[in-house]
Parts: C-alpha cells; sequence; structure tokens
C-alpha cells in the first residue's frame, strides 16, 4: 500500500516507526527543515516521554474524551512505551509523579531514535509543506510545495494549532473539513490565564492556594497549587491544571477565585486573626498577615480592604477583621481569558472523536483517512499523557493497516 504521513512530529514519525515497510511504502511530509520540532522542546528539552500508570489511572488524567482512548491506551500503554524505547537501547527513569524521561535528560535521545526507526521504514521528505489533499477513485492526491504524491492511505499528523512555531498551524482540520468531517473550534489548553486587571505589584509572586474558576456562582473548574502571576495574569501548573480542567471554550468575563487559606474555613480565620490581633495588640497588621500569606500578597490585600499596613492589631475593627478574613478566601479576579495560542501547551478542540473509529483512527465517513496526535479533539493534563496520546492512536493507526494487505 503506498501510505503518506502528512507531518513529521511525535504522532507521525513514531506511526512511520511501527509500520510494516515490508508490506508499504511510506512517505512523510513535512514542512520544517527537520523532524519533531516541537518534541525537542518538552519538559524544557529533557522530553517528559510518557507517564508510567496503568491505562486506568492514565485515562484519569486525560480531562477531555478520555473515552475515545480507551481501546489505543490498552492497545499501547505506558509500559508498552517504556519497553519499545528500552528494546532501541533508550534507557529511562522515572521522577515524581510517575513522570518518564529518557536517562541522558536530553529530548534529542528521543528523536534520533524515532528519527532512526521511520527513516529505515519511510522516506521522510522535509521541507515539504502540504497544501492540499483531494480523493478521487480511492487514491489521495496530495499538492505540496515540492510537487504532488499520490497515496492509497492518508495519516493527517499535523499537531493542533498551538506553539505554531513548531510547525503546528491547524492545517489538519482543513484537511477534516475539506471531507466534510467535523471539527471542534480549537482553544489553548495546558495554559495560563490573563486577567482583566493584573496588579502589577505581583508579577512573578509564586503562590500555592486553591484556585477556582467562577461563571456568577457556579464553579466551573477548581485545581489547588503552586502557581504565579506574570505580566498578563497567572501561570504555572496549577492553571495549566485548571485551564485542562475547564470544558468551556472561553472564560472571558468569569471570575478567578482565591482560597489562599483552604485548609482554615472562614470562621477559623476570623479565629486565627481575632486571637494574633489580641496576643500582638502593638504590633503592626501586615505582621499578622506576612506570617500566613505571602508578604507581596499581604500588602495587596491590605490595600484592596482599605487597611493600612502599619495599623495597629489593636485599631483593626471587626468590620475589618471580617474582610480580610473574606478576602483571604476567596480573593477575585476578573478574567480576561484563557491564555494566547502562541503561548499555550496544547490544543483542545481539533477533528471531533465522533468522526473517528477508536480502535483504528480511520475516520467513518473516508476510508482510509486517518488522523492521529493532537490533531484530535482530545488532551490531558501535564505529565507525559499529551506525548503517550500521540503515540498510541499512531500505533492504533500503524497496527491496523499492517494487518491488511500488501501492494
Ligand atoms: C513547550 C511544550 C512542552 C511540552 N512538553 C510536553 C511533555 O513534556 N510531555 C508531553 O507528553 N507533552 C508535552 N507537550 C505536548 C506535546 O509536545 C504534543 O502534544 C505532541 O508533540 C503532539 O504531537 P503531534 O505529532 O500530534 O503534533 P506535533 O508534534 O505538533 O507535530 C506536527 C507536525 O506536523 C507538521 N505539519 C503541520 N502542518 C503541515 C503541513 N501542512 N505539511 C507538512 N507538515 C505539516 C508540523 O511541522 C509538525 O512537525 C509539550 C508541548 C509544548 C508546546
Amino acid at each position: 500500500m503506498r501510505i503518506g504521513i502528512v507531518g513529521g512530529g511525535a504522532a507521525g514519525m513514531f506511526c512511520a516507526a511501527n509500520l510494516n515497510a515490508l508490506k508499504h511504502q511510506v512517505v512523510v511530509l513535512e514542512k520544517n527543515a527537520d523532524t519533531l520540532k516541537k518534541l525537542l522542546i518538552t519538559g524544557h528539552g529533557r522530553c517528559n516521554v510518557t507517564n508510567l500508570k496503568q491505562p486506568e489511572q492514565f485515562l484519569e488524567n486525560v480531562p477531555h474524551n478520555k473515552n475515545f482512548l480507551f481501546s489505543a491506551i490498552n492497545t499501547f500503554s505506558p509500559n508498552n512505551l517504556v519497553e519499545f524505547l528500552n528494546n532501541n537501547k533508550i534507557e529511562t527513569m522515572q521522577e515524581d509523579n510517575n513522570r518518564i524521561f529518557p536517562k541522558t535528560n536530553k529530548a534529542q535521545t528521543i528523536k534520533n531514535c524515532f528519527d532512526a526507526l521511520a527513516s529505515f521504514n519511510a522516506d521522510v521528505k522535509l521541507e515539504t509543506e502540504v497544501l492540499s489533499v483531494s480523493k478521487q477513485d480511492g487514491v489521495f492526491e496530495v499538492k505540496t510545495c515540492n510537487g504532488t504524491y499520490f497515496f492509497d492511505a492518508l495519516i493527517i499528523a499535523t499537531g493542533g494549532v498551538t506553539y505554531p512555531t513548531t510547525g503546528s498551524t491547524g492545517f489538519g482540520y482543513n484537511v477534516a473539513n475539506s471531507f466534510n468531517v467535523d471539527t471542534i473550534k480549537p482553544r489553548a489548553s495546558l495554559c495560563g490565564i490573563r486577567l482583566k486587571n493584573t496588579p502589577t505589584n505581583l508579577e512573578g509572586t509564586p503562590l500555592n492556594c486553591k484556585l477556582s474558576i467562577l461563571e456568577g456562582n457556579k464553579v466551573v473548574a477548581t485545581n489547588l497549587g503552586e502557581f504565579l502571576f506574570t505580566s498578563f495574569g497567572v501561570s504555572g501548573p496549577n492553571v495549566f491544571t485548571l485551564s485542562a480542567k475547564t470544558e468551556k471554550h472561553s472564560i472571558a468575563g468569569n471570575v478567578l477565585s482565591f482560597d489562599l487559606l483552604p485548609n482554615l474555613s472562614s470562621e477559623q480565620i476570623k479565629q486565627t486573626l481575632k486571637t494574633y490581633f489580641k496576643n500582638n495588640a502593638t504590633k503592626f497588621v501586615f505582621h499578622a498577615l506576612n506570617g500566613l500569606i505571602n508578604q507581596k500578597l499581604a500588602k495587596f490585600i491590605l490595600a484592596k480592604c482599605d487597611v493600612l499596613e502599619n495599623k495597629q492589631c489593636a485599631n483593626i475593627s471587626n468590620d475589618e477583621l471580617n474582610k480580610i478574613a473574606e478576602a483571604l478566601k476567596t480573593l477575585r479576579f476578573e478574567i480576561d481569558n484563557f491564555d494566547n495560542l502562541e503561548r499555550a501547551t496544547i490544543t483542545r478542540g481539533g477533528v471531533s472523536v465522533k468522526e473517528i473509529n477508536p480502535k483504528t483512527m480511520e475516520c467513518k465517513k473516508v476510508e482510509n483517512l486517518f488522523f492521529i496526535g493532537e490533531v484530535l479533539d482530545v488532551d490531558g493534563l501535564s505529565g507525559g499523557y499529551n506525548l503517550q496520546i500521540a503515540f498510541s492512536t499512531a500505533v492504533a493507526c500503524a497496527n491496523y493497516l499492517n494487518g491488511l494487505g500488501g501492494n
């Protein structure tokens, strides 16, 4: 069979590596001057290549369309990936929360391995941007900037729309739409959240607390952990997870609420402050808060509550105490929206999973047209889940094609 793979990223190259070269003639069409540009920057250049959880626990970390992945992850699990890497002489190491990295600490190690395996099985054409795809009489005609190719099966592995400097600009959605295959409007995920009025004096301040996105009084998503204020709003692990846990397409106009002391109830906070104020009557109120929360934030909260930093604890009124306690429990900022696509780690949205056979990644409407990797409307949390999704969907597709007849 003549098989074309559009996109030489994680999904495309892994699929090429797993196709049977004795049965198929495989061509990878990659628009960049080199393959795996995005993979090289994963895990800060160290490549958190998977997460060694059993499939069931793995899927708990896929907040969007996890059921679609059930078959693919069970067929090619994180354990299978580690085995695959080890069989190809890549030693791996496990870090906190089951995250797996190459022992060299270099994404380049993974790239070298995939490049070698894929080019053994396939003709990898670089600087070959695919411009359009059509199908006639069972054959795909693929027009590129370097000529036209014809394939019996076509695999779209063009990634999402986030981080477009690595080559993923949403081309796969155009292909889907040209075949009347539904796509879900993309948005940024595993990303920062822009605030309407980011307090400039808090930029760079790290915090560890409970964050919630509120639409009116309804909690849209909530998460506990570390993050920091940036020039545009908030970012960091807790915020990334919060963005991925949010099903909504837009959070413009919603509220980001901080529970700075999630282990204490409002009543307990009031009592703690009351006791502190009583026992430290001559101290400045700033010092009372300084013991509880970050110094810069303590200043910010007092200003927000119209309480002077150097007011003595004995002179704090009940009203003021209640205001401070409330701000510690529900400090609110109006949200502008998710961060820009350019900076986000992954894309939420893409080719609708309803259009795809979850066992083979074949498009239900178009025979021999496949979608794998981030181009699909499925995404995981940070921690190696997204690369594993790319690998498992690639293997599902390769296994199916390997099971078909030869030329
Ligand atoms: C900064 C950053 C860090 C990350 N870290 C991790 C991590 O540590 N662990 C993890 O699991 N995930 C991580 N991810 C997510 C992970 O990198 C992606 O989910 C994964 O790369 C998706 O693989 P893909 O092959 O589907 O898409 P991509 O890797 O984006 O590959 C798509 C390829 O298609 C090519 N292409 C696009 N259009 C065309 C066209 N018209 N013609 C020809 N070629 C085309 C592109 O040039 C590109 O090479 C990270 C992402 C970012 C941005």
